[in-house]
């Protein structure tokens, strides 16, 4: 039950009120997730952050900085936003959801099946945030899911895609309202019609969201292979687990299938920079 509502105007308040509330005292964002029947989340104390002015878009040196209170919609929305991100945005259920739900929210929250999730990794997002003692923190979106720190999400930081690279992403959902089974997201360019450094990742095959490096090392240099051989290289990558969503048996295959068909999407639409200057 929460017994106290906090709605502090500085970062430092904030984080001061975490400190001293401890673990029982959650940020409050759009509260898709603490406030849903479903969550194991149990919040004593929330601390609303929607006073601390994080809903902004700013462009930095090549990247896009998301201020972590800007809601899925507002990422559908805002035309800076690169075209992989809105789409992983589009997947998210439906509007009530998206105008709620915030991409600090998404990453706090660190499911296993977050759709924004295997695209940033793929797009090499880092978070920056306050930790509990208010220090700066910077650091890669994929260290941060790894670690999951305690820390006030202040911002996250896009690079905005280099020339020629391109990023696939897609999803599965038993129905169109419900949250994913198997997310998956590849990126990746083209250098003399054979693959050029591909990043590739996939939620919902473990307990969170995977770079899948072996893959990735296979693909590198090489002619895209047939799917066939492909979807080999994933499935010996992965190792899911039945849950209620789904079975493993499924859930590999689904997965096999989505990130195979996003290889081939972004080796299409990327483009090799020589050949592009030299047309
Ligand atoms: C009906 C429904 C359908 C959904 N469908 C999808 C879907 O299709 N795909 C999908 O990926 N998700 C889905 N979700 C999940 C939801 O959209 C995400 O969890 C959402 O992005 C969470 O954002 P929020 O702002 O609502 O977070 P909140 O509920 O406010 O917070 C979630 C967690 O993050 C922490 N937190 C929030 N902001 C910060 C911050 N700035 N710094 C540190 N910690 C923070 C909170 O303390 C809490 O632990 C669905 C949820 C519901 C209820």
């Amino acid at each position: 039950m929460t017994m106290g509502f906090h709605r502090p105007t500085s970062l430092a308040h904030a984080t001061e009120l975490k400190a001293s509330l401890g673990a029982g005292a959650f940020f409050l964002a759009g509260g898709t997730e603490l406030n849903s029947r479903a969550s194991r989340l149990d919040p004593l104390h929330l601390i609303d952050i929607s006073a601390l002015e994080l809903d902004f878009l700013e462009k930095e040196r090549g990247s896009l900085v998301i201020g972590a209170t800007t809601t899925i919609q507002e990422l559908i929305e805002a035309p800076p936003v690169p075209t992989p991100l809105r789409q992983a945005a589009l997947n998210i259920t439906n509007r009530n959801i998206r105008n709620q739900a915030t991409l600090g929210g998404q990453v706090a929250n660190n499911k296993n099946w977050g759709a924004l999730l295997p695209a940033l990794l793929v797009m090499g997002a880092r978070i920056r945030g306050l930790d509990e003692r208010g220090n700066h923190l910077e650091m890669e979106l994929r260290d941060y899911l790894d670690e999951h720190p305690p820390a006030l999400l202040v911002s996250i930081v896009v690079p905005l895609p280099s020339a020629g690279r391109a990023t696939a992403v897609d999803q599965f959902t038993r129905s169109a309202n419900d949250i994913p089974m198997v997310t998956v997201a590849a990126s990746m360019g083209r250098r003399l019609e054979r693959v050029h450094r591909p990043l590739l990742a996939v939620g919902g095959v473990a307990d969170r969201v995977l770079r899948l490096e072996q893959p990735e090392a296979l693909l590198d240099g090489g002619v895209l292979p047939e799917p066939a051989a492909i979807r080999r290289m994933i499935r010996s990558a992965i190792s899911p687990v039945s849950d209620q969503k789904g079975g493993a048996h499924f859930k590999r295959h689904i997965t096999c299938v989505l990130l195979t068909n996003a290889i081939y999407t972004a080796f299409s639409a990327a483009k090799d920079p020589g050949t592009e200057e030299m047309g």
